[in-house]
């Protein structure tokens, strides 16, 4: 075989490859150092497997470029939700409003009083106002946040029951996604788990009986992403409080941060656990609350004040981004302002926008796609087993249904969909109103439209 007229006699250096053009767009967004480490990779397989005359300047940036974009690939960016699934952990969960986005920037992009008062220019207290506000909408004494609410679990079970014995439903030793498992993050915590109940049955008899003179805590865990169906009974909460030794702590795992909204009539608000009687209540901060992700503890003053004393609040404490956006959102969520809606409550309440965002779309890719109704779900660990409606465009291709996924997933701005029998189809409940234009151009381009 005779040699590439146009090959190399030598590789370029990493450092000329560096100045090419088609190179640029990659260093300003992955940094030059990574190039670089692409560049060296690239050149280095390329000298164990061909020799440089064989290589073009062609091939050579084909395959810098690829080995720049699977990395750019791995870099945050913004996707287009088409799945149904409204808070979806795998896409960050809950998109933050624009406008609590923008409220916020000033506080964080400057210095801000995060723990010191402008009364008196003394030391003060990182949560600003967000206990009372999670005061106000839950109906508890006090609130605090953490990182997630992963770490409100562990710091309640660390706080209150280190040492000592904790009741849990045998029906509710959840695993949520990736690993959160009650009965490990017991473990971690020091406290010891005494199930009680069986899989489907627990009584408030149940817990009472399994309480001796070590019990710290009941513990109550929202079954957030799978329901027990058939003959199910769960002890009633009021009942269980009312019963309960002073000395033995009802928390409740909640989950979801379902509140004041109205959409989701088969979950329990934390509201109604507080009224009930328990003792705290815990949540995520980017769930159905919509907020960033931070896990919520409200409760008992007394309780909340000792849990902030833990020492691993020092680990599990939030920046002033999370405090900041939490307390924008819950001040407009308490006044009912739109922002203050998180995405779930938007998407399950705003269903006539999903089916003219549908239209729209379906009707500007013509007889490349087709309309037909779909389901929602709120997804992320809450409200398991709700549906609610929604609207799809399947795609008509003539291409495997995995393929399109990819290449919609490949888009300037990536799409992900889902397939429903064979088919790719993208459900509207999740895509924002504002990403409709570019989601349109970009499918009448790829669909050649
Ligand atoms: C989601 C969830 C968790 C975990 O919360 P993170 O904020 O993801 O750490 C724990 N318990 C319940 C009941 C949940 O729904």
């Amino acid at each position: 075989m005779s040699p590439n007229p146009k090959g190399f006699v030598r590789l370029p250096q990493v450092e000329q490859l560096l100045q090419e053009p088609v190179l640029a767009p990659y260093i300003s967004q992955l940094s030059r150092p990574l190039v670089t480490d692409v560049v060296r990779r690239v050149l280095s397989s390329i000298r164990q497997n061909a020799v440089a005359s064989d290589i073009t300047t062609e091939v050579l940036h084909q395959h810098l470029v690829y080995g720049c974009q699977a990395l750019l690939n791995q870099r945050h960016t913004r996707v287009i939700n088409a799945t149904g699934t409204v808070v979806h952990t795998n896409l960050g969960r809950s998109p933050i409003d624009p406008a609590l986005w923008d409220a916020v920037a000033a506080v964080n992009t400057g210095y801000c009083n995060l723990e010191i008062k402008l009364s008196d220019g003394k030391r003060g207290q990182r949560k600003g106002i967000v206990s009372q506000l999670l005061a106000s909408l839950t109906g508890a004494e006090e609130g605090m946040v953490v990182n997630n609410n992963a770490a409100s679990v562990y710091l309640l079970l660390n706080e209150l029951a280190r040492g000592k014995e904790v009741i849990v439903s045998r029906g509710e030793q959840i695993q949520i996604g990736g690993g959160f498992r009650i009965p490990d993050i017991l473990a971690l915590s020091g406290a010891t788990l005494v199930e009680v109940g069986t899989t489907n049955i627990t009584t408030a008899d149940d817990y009472l009986n399994a309480i001796t003179d070590n019990t710290a805590m009941v513990l109550m865990v929202h079954c957030s992403n799978f329901v027990v169906r058939g003959f199910t009974e769960s002890a009633d909460i009021r009942e269980v409080a009312r019963r309960l030794p002073e000395s033995v702590v009802l928390a409740v795992d909640q989950g979801s941060g379902l509140s004041t909204e109205k959409f989701a009539a088969n979950e329990t608000p934390m509201n109604h656990y507080i009224r009930a009687g328990a003792d705290l209540v815990c949540f995520s901060g980017d769930k159905i609350l919509g907020g960033p992700q931070a896990g919520i503890i409200c409760g008992r003053r007394e309780l909340v004040q000792k849990l902030e004393k833990n020492p691993m609040m020092r680990a599990f404490r939030p920046g002033r981004m999370v405090y900041s956006l939490l307390e924008e959102l819950l001040v407009r969520k308490l006044n009912r302002t739109p922002e203050g809606q998180g995405v779930a409550e938007k998407s399950v309440t705003g269903q006539e926008g999903i089916e003219q965002r549908a239209q729209q779309l379906a009707a500007a890719l013509g007889s490349f796609s087709r309309l037909v109704p779909a389901q929602m779900v709120v997804g992320g660990g809450t409200l398991p087993d709700e549906f609610f409606p929604s609207w799809s465009v399947e795609l008509q291709v003539n291409k495997p249904s995995e393929q399109v996924l990819s290449d919609l997933r490949a888009m300037p701005l990536p799409v992900i969909g889902v397939i429903r029998n064979d088919r790719v189809q993208l459900n509207m409940a999740a895509v924002l109103p504002r990403e409709l234009p570019v989601l349109t151009d970009q499918l009448r381009s790829y669909l050649g439209l």
